[in-house]
């Protein structure tokens, strides 16, 4: 089974051969961020003119590196939310007239479903029923997974995602964007214990989150330190939030755990590459015996290999989507 996998979700454009669901054959990502960071975040209507630049030299691109040509392909899975509807709509448009032209079948990807198949790219031993705790830019959730897609959401961000507070923040700090990544490094150089940032755990039982408060206490401790004319260390601040985030995220994780008494936690979406999230859990969860399976940083921000392992697992199934297949911008999990 061969697969093309296309993601244009966000500002990446990406497309991915994939061959029996573990074989990468080739993996292209062109990502707009050099093109978004003069406006400090991602600009819809100039991410979907990038998307329909590069859509067929990226997927073109897959394609030689992989040595196959259309005939070749078993069918072809996008990504069709949820996302930007513009740039959603480029991939999914392209990825129609790529399949319809090839005469073979069409997958309509789940962008957040494919965030978590990332994890089985390099793990096909991993055993359900299992957690995964889906930490992005846009999305926090923790979901119960029975069966290939088959899933119930347990908990969900009520406000920010985590991804989302950590851009905030670090763009209040000077730090730029994406600001996850920045903060990661600045934090190395910081005191985590320095500021006593809050940890929202809502009500006892509830595997909800919520990062606004969090990251206004930042705000206000940086307005406050101001108007007396103190300035601070960003590194201490960039450190102290990222381990209140990390805090909450891990004790979020336990909660479910002992909740459900499942035994594996898959890790996925961009927030998943933070070193710091990752040892905390690799730790936490060695003692308990549950395991901790995450994907290589590079597959846990947006990429087309994830779209395409989802995409394999579709097929396999026989769930093909319809000509009429449409990008949708709210698409969740249900
Ligand atoms: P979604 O998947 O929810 O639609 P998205 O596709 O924009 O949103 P992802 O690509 O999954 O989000 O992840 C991007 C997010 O991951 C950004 O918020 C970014 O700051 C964060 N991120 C990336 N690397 C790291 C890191 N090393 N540490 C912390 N955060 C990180
Ligand atoms: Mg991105
Ligand atoms: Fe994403």
């Amino acid at each position: 089974v061969i697969i093309l996998g296309i993601e244009t979700s966000c500002d990446e454009t990406s497309a991915a051969i994939l061959v029996d669901g573990t074989d990468l054959r080739s993996h292209v990502i062109s990502s707009q961020i050099a093109t978004h960071q003069k406006y400090g975040g991602v600009v819809p209507e100039i991410a979907s003119r990038e998307h329909s630049l590069h859509l067929q030299p990226v997927v073109q691109q897959a394609l030689d590196e992989a040595k196959v040509g259309f005939s070749n392909l078993s069918a072809i899975a996008v990504t069709h939310g949820p996302g930007l509807v513009g740039s959603l709509l480029v991939g999914v448009s392209g990825a129609k007239a790529m399949a319809y032209a090839a005469g073979i079948p069409l997958l309509g990807i789940n962008h957040l479903e494919g965030h978590i198949y990332a994890n089985f790219l390099h793990h096909q031993d991993i055993e359900f029923p299992f957690l995964s705790l889906l930490v992005s830019g846009g999305h926090t959730h923790l979901i119960l997974f029975e069966a290939h897609g088959q899933y119930q959401v347990l908990g969900q961000t009520r406000d920010d995602a985590a991804g989302e507070a950590l851009d905030k923040v670090a763009r209040t700090l000077g730090l730029g964007y994406p600001g996850g990544p920045q903060i990661q490094k600045v934090a190395q150089e910081g005191d985590a214990q320095a500021f006593k940032f809050p940890r929202a755990m809502l009500e006892p039982t509830s595997l909800d989150f919520s990062f606004s408060g969090m990251k206004s206490a930042v705000l206000n401790t940086l307005n406050s330190a101001h108007m007396r004319g103190e300035t601070l260390r960003v590194p201490d601040l960039a450190a102290s939030f990222q381990q209140a985030i990390v805090d909450v995220l891990v004790r979020k994780a336990l909660m479910a755990i002992d909740q459900t008494g499942v035994k594996t936690l898959l890790l996925a979406g961009g927030v998943a590459a933070n070193r710091l999230l990752r040892e905390t859990l690799a730790q936490t969860l060695a003692e308990r015996s549950v395991r901790l399976v995450s994907p290589p940083p590079l597959f846990c921000t947006d990429n087309g290999a994830m779209i395409a392992v989802a995409g394999y697992y579709h097929y396999l199934a026989g769930d093909y989507a319809p000509w009429t297949l449409n990008a949708v911008p709210g698409l969740g999990l249900v």
